[in-house]
């Protein structure tokens, strides 16, 4: 069997755990290993490109001292002598490069050149230590394979012709970056934040692999949001369509872009705790084994509502598509709308382009804009010929003041829109009313 395995930053984080990932590795025979960077590095790069562009280079410095302890005491606990020595010359080499970069900051360019620092360091360190330990190890280096186009999209055939000759040898096991690619100007460049799922999925979809490993530090998708609620439990099989609505409304746990090529050939997705290997974990596959109404809730945040009155939609055909081009002219995604006779709501989760939306907006109509608001969407299989459902979940939600509601695109999900404040509550709610613990 064919595996990937990606591993998730507190995965990484520390050398304990690194050992429990080259365990991990061995013992599933991985193919490919993906890596993220090791928890915290891409937030404080994140924070290093914020001083850089404000030139307050003397706080990257002290953001650079705390990452060279983090590293440097990993790389002492793991490696023998010479593995460290040459870990902590590409650790310096590293941090060196992004000192440069910094002190000459070009805006994009730099900014991606220092965010990929980490996960090139991680995993050389990984491989390092699976190289240690005996196993015949290769370092892959992802921005060699991962080649996006102009629109970001990674080139799935060129990555499989790349990758299938770069793993080619059956006896070698393979790690390499999650996250970081190649963009159409040649550059370095990356995914989006929590990228290396989708790495991960691409390259799985690229060998032909059959299964498709994301391991993080919790024991698979919960049926809510541990973080806000109490009494969650992990979901042991799920379909396809439903961990994407789920990722895509907010489930931390997997990058919502991740399910598609997996889905596309039919490769099973495991979610696996690094911390306790033997829990069952989540198992994302084609068959729909599970016909429960209410399945699992997830909730997403920074929502922009956006509401177009107009009684020039009145009987009017062709409105719509109106609306739509502005939002596609501007390449921002919307995530519900509804309708009615003389208004359309909307939301986007993205308000870099807003401004320039509105002002071709106001065109059309009157536009109301209300920002921080919450996605709750409860997925499952609410059969459209079965009544009460959608009335049980509204039912729970008594209590809360409720501002949109999609319902009826698929009989897979119901999704309301709600002020963030009323979050905890309302998926709290939520999981008293609709769940038992299986
Ligand atoms: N290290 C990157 C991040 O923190 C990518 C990932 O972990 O998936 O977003
Ligand atoms: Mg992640």
């Amino acid at each position: 069997m064919i595996k990937v395995l990606k591993f998730g930053g507190t995965s990484v984080g520390s050398a304990r755990n690194m050992r429990r990932v080259a365990d991990i590795v061995k013992q599933e025979g991985a193919k490919i290993t993906v890596l993220s960077a090791m928890s915290g590095t891409t937030d404080a790069l994140v924070r290093i490109v914020k001083m850089a562009a404000e030139g307050q280079l003397q706080q990257i410095e002290e953001q650079l001292s705390a990452l060279t302890e983090k590293y440097s005491t990993c790389i002492g606990e793991l490696l023998e002598e010479t593995y460290a020595g040459t870990a902590m010359a590409l650790m310096n080499e590293k941090f060196d490069l992004i000192r440069r970069e910094a002190a000459a900051f070009k805006p994009y360019t730099s900014e991606r050149m220092i965010i990929a620092q980490g996960e090139l360091l991680t995993s050389a360190i990984f491989a390092a230590y699976m190289a240690q330990s005996g196993v015949k190890v290769e370092l892959l280096n992802a921005p060699s394979f991962m080649l996006c186009d102009v629109d970001g999209k990674v080139d799935t055939k060129q990555l499989a012709a790349h990758l299938g000759t770069l793993t080619a040898d059956e006896n070698t096991q393979y790690v390499t970056q999650g996250f970081i690619c190649t963009n159409f100007r040649g550059e370095i460049d990356n995914l989006g934040r929590g990228g290396s799922d989708y790495s991960a999925a691409l390259m799985g979809a690229a060998i032909g692999a059959d299964e498709v490993q994301i391991w993080t530090d919790i024991d698979g998708m919960h049926n809510n949001d541990p973080r806000y609620v109490e009494n969650t439990y992990p979901i042991h099989k799920m379909s396809f369509d439903e961990a994407a609505e789920l990722a895509y409304f907010g489930a931390k746990i997997l990058h919502p872009a991740t399910i598609q090529p997996c889905k596309d050939h039919g490769i099973a997705v495991l979610l696996k705790n690094t911390m306790d290997p033997q829990a069952e974990g989540t198992r994302i596959s084609g068959s729909d084994d599970d016909s429960r109404a209410y399945h699992a809730v997830a909730a997403k945040d920074g929502i922009t509502l956006i509401r177009i009155c107009s009684t020039r939609m009145l009987m009017a055909y062709g409105f719509l598509r109106k609306v739509f081009e502005i939002f596609e002219q501007h390449k921002t995604p919307i995530d519900m709308i509804t309708t009615s006779e003389v208004a359309v709501s909307l939301t986007i989760d993205n308000n870099a382009n807003l401004e320039a939306i509105v002002s071709e907006l106001k065109e059309l109509g009157n536009i109301e804009i209300e920002t921080d608001n919450t996605i709750v969407c409860v997925v499952g299989h609410m059969r459209h010929d079965e009544a009460g459902l959608a009335a049980r979940v509204l039912d729970s939600l008594r209590e809360t003041p409720i501002k949109m509601i999609a319902y009826g695109a698929s009989h897979r999900s119901l999704a309301m829109l709600i002020a963030t404040p009323y979050k905890k509550q309302a998926l709290q709610s939520l999981n008293d009313n609709l769940f038992q613990p299986c």
